[in-house]
């Protein structure tokens, strides 16, 4: 896995301009059951791939924290959400609770997320391959293919599955 972690910039970067027009024409023309192909892709890719093998976007960015995320994880931690704040994020150039730092403060040396059943939406939903309406977020998946192995098998699959 840690290969296929080091190759993937690269691939992702060689990939780039074919599937930055591969969205543009997506965009412009969504096929009907796009939700459905997304999910069925995403399901497939993630039965072959293991996120305990890997851990690349916890260790190379962080999730943005909502509001809801940090009363949550801070009640976990029983703190109150300000400490919370104080302790584990600081705010980025967009105004977001971000981490202080990558890799992960959460995250184990055996790949698992400590905060797992409370972690932030972000991460429950990273790398945003089954979320309906998947070419509205053609930019952002442009830029997660770079982080995730499995973002970007999507994506190749996708490209080859829809004929636009
Ligand atoms: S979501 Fe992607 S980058 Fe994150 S651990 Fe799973 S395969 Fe790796
Ligand atoms: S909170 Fe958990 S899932 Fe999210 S980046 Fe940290 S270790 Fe990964």
């Amino acid at each position: 896995m840690q290969n296929i972690i080091n190759n993937l910039p690269k691939l992702a970067k060689d990939k780039h301009n074919e599937s930055k027009k591969f969205f543009e024409k997506l965009k412009n023309k969504p096929p009907k059951n796009l939700d459905y192909v997304m999910e069925e892709l995403h399901e497939a890719e993630f039965k072959k791939t293991d996120c305990l093998q890997c851990a690349n976007c916890c260790k190379t960015t962080g999730p943005l924290f909502t509001d809801k995320d940090i009363e949550r994880i801070a009640k976990h931690f029983k703190l109150k959400p300000q400490q919370f704040i104080n302790q584990y994020l600081r705010i980025d150039e967009d105004k977001d609770y971000v981490l202080q730092g990558v890799p992960c403060t959460f995250l184990g040396a055996d790949n698992y997320c400590s905060i797992y059943d409370v972690r932030p939406k972000a991460c429950q939903e990273f790398p945003h391959t089954d979320r309906k309406k998947f070419q509205q977020i053609s930019n952002l998946t442009l830029k997660n293919v770079a982080i995730c192995p499995a973002a970007f098998n999507i994506v190749e699959e996708i490209k080859r599955r829809i004929k636009l």
